[in-house]
């Protein structure tokens, strides 16, 4: 490259830039679908990967601006003009990211619009799902680079020294990059597997002053300062093989040749929430069952948390029910909320989908939490996996009513499997033998599902039990069911019931006219208005955020040193 600087300043080196699931989002009836409901995204599922803040931050420590772009925030606020953007770039890398297949139309669309204005500019792509569709996405004229793996951020390092030098002999010696000579792609095989996550966000600064600093073009995801959850990830890679999930361990070993996990070590981990904790309180999710890495692992980390005073609100995961030690040894932790995930009432449908563990098992957990002083207990389940059929839905609203007895900190949600069996997931590598028909399997398909006008038909699979209406419909019922079981046992008030259910009838109403020949574009103008003044994850969050003054003042500091040319 002959290099692109000296336009207009962005002030970076490099951008990461996050894509809406489209660039026709606003105006197709995906906004109406109950997609997301138990994620802390609109059905853009604009939060954007955490690897971008994990890149950025390895970049800015050895040299390199960077600045994070969340395309699909900034195009939920208002239809910006994706070719306005591209004009004004002035970077020396734009990565994008194809982590979630949901983005795969917005991703390549972004790249194409950046590419005709920005021919000379570099285009990457990285992510879990890049790294399964590599061999498709490279031929695409506008993708220069494709980083492979789950450890982008010292192949990104080289990659961009490589380009500052303007050195294409360079590429061939970058681990994990899939590059083009002369037409041809080039693979260089995934030869780096980071395996100490200490080495990873060493500023432990970093990652708030990049959420809280109020650049509103970086905010992970809508509301997110009105209710903001800071990540700290303790683990790449997961001991579990959830059928639909294309996070699991085969997943990991076979397309990342990640052989085993790698942590965080408790001491780094404490110093994260140590750090995390002076900028306000506000709920710190620890990624990954912290069980996985041995009992001394997670005691440690509860040591040190009590060792160091930190009243943060945790949010702690289980992959499945823990012994009552873990609880005896969390009591004392100031505030910890526990998610955890059956999917489904059924025990031998839940060992097939996720792991075997009993309800009775879940219960004894759920009582000893409370026992130990958990907060808050947010227990998962799901729609559209194998085997389910439409009275096992209803038994898994049903046993709601059992769980959410057992104690107010207890709260229960139930969404769908949608809008895809991630590819490379076992359901997707094996589908016959677990349940699944997949529908879509290359890239293209994935584009076109996200741009259907009912989403029925955005689904790429259906169940041998369950059929892609079914699970619709399956799931309006479940919704509504579960909206009132949360309403009798008052874990929402009478008008949060209210705004739930209408969201629901206006949703499946809207899906049902489209679905039988309307115009979508007239139903969705006409039900949008109405939808997007209701809120429907409410109960998701966990009590009210605070943002300490200092913290953010120290952010705002810190950004404008950042700009000084020194
Ligand atoms: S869904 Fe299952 S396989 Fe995927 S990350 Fe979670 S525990 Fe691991």
């Amino acid at each position: 490259w002959e290099g692109n600087r000296g336009k207009m300043n962005f002030n970076s080196d490099v951008i990461f830039v996050h894509p809406p699931t489209n660039f026709e989002a606003n105006s197709k009836p995906v906004a109406l679908w109950p997609i997301s409901e138990v994620i802390p995204s609109s059905p853009t599922f604009e939060m954007y990967p955490y690897g971008f803040l994990t890149m950025a931050e390895y970049l800015e420590r050895h040299g390199f601006s960077t600045k994070i772009y969340n395309l699909a925030l900034m195009y939920l606020r208002e239809n910006i003009d994706v070719h306005d953007f591209a004009t004004k770039l002035d970077v020396e890398l734009v990565a994008i990211d194809l982590h979630w297949m949901v983005h795969a139309s917005g991703s390549l669309t972004l790249a194409k619009i950046i590419k005709e204005h920005n021919p000379e500019t570099p285009v990457l792509f990285g992510g879990l799902s890049s790294t399964y569709y590599y061999k498709e996405l490279i031929r695409n004229p506008f993708i220069d680079f494709i980083i492979r793996g789950d450890s982008c951020e010292k192949p990104l390092l080289e990659l961009m020294r490589a380009i500052m030098r303007r050195d294409r002999e360079e590429f061939d010696n970058i681990p994990n990059l899939v590059w083009k000579k002369n037409g041809r792609m080039v693979d260089n095989g995934i030869k780096w597997v980071e395996e100490d996550l200490d080495d990873i966000l060493e500023d432990p600064d970093v990652l708030p002053q990049l959420l809280l600093s109020r650049n509103l073009e970086s905010l992970p995801y809508r509301g997110f300062m009105e209710n903001p959850i800071v990540p700290v990830f303790t683990v790449r890679g997961c001991s579990l093989n959830c059928a639909t999930c294309g996070g699991s361990e085969k997943f990991y070993k076979r397309f990342c040749r990640r052989e085993k996990l790698a942590f965080r070590s408790p001491k780094k981990i404490v110093r994260d929430l140590k750090t995390y904790n002076k900028y306000g309180d506000f709920p710190i999710f620890l990624i990954g069952d912290l069980r996985q890495g041995g009992e001394k692992y997670w005691k440690n980390v509860a040591r040190g948390i009590k060792d160091e005073e930190i009243d943060s609100k945790l949010v702690l995961e289980l992959f499945s029910p823990a012994r009552k030690g873990f609880y005896e040894e969390f009591e004392g932790v100031d505030r910890v909320n526990i998610q955890i995930s059956p999917e489904t009432y059924d025990e031998d449908l839940r060992a097939r989908q996720r792991t075997r563990f009993t309800n009775d098992a879940l219960e004894k957990n759920l009582r000893w939490g409370i026992e130990s002083g958990v907060d808050k207990f947010d227990v998962y389940f799901m729609i559209g996996i194998a085997g389910q059929n439409e009275q096992e839905v209803k038994n898994t609203v049903d046993y709601t009513d059992e769980l959410l007895s057992i104690g107010d900190e207890i709260h229960s949600f139930i969404a769908p499997l949608a809008p895809f069996v991630d590819p490379g997931s076992p359901a997707f590598e094996k589908p016959s033998s677990k349940g699944f028909k997949i529908l879509f399997k290359d890239v293209s398909s994935h584009v076109e599902a996200m741009k259907s006008d009912t989403w029925e038909n955005s689904l790429n699979y259906e169940t041998r039990t369950l059929g892609r209406r079914e699970i619709v419909e399956n799931t309006y019922e479940a919704l509504s069911q579960m909206a009132q079981k949360k309403k009798i046992h008052q874990r929402i008030n009478e008008k949060e019931y209210e705004q739930k259910v209408l969201r629901l009838k206006l949703s499946r109403e809207a899906n049902r006219r489209i679905r039988n020949g309307g115009d979508p574009q007239r139903i969705l103008n006409e039900v949008k208005t109405s939808l997007d003044s209701i809120s429907s994850t409410g109960d998701l969050y966990w009590g009210s955020p605070k943002l300490s003054l200092t913290g953010l003042i120290k952010a705002a500091k810190r950004k404008m040193l950042s700009m000084l040319p020194f």
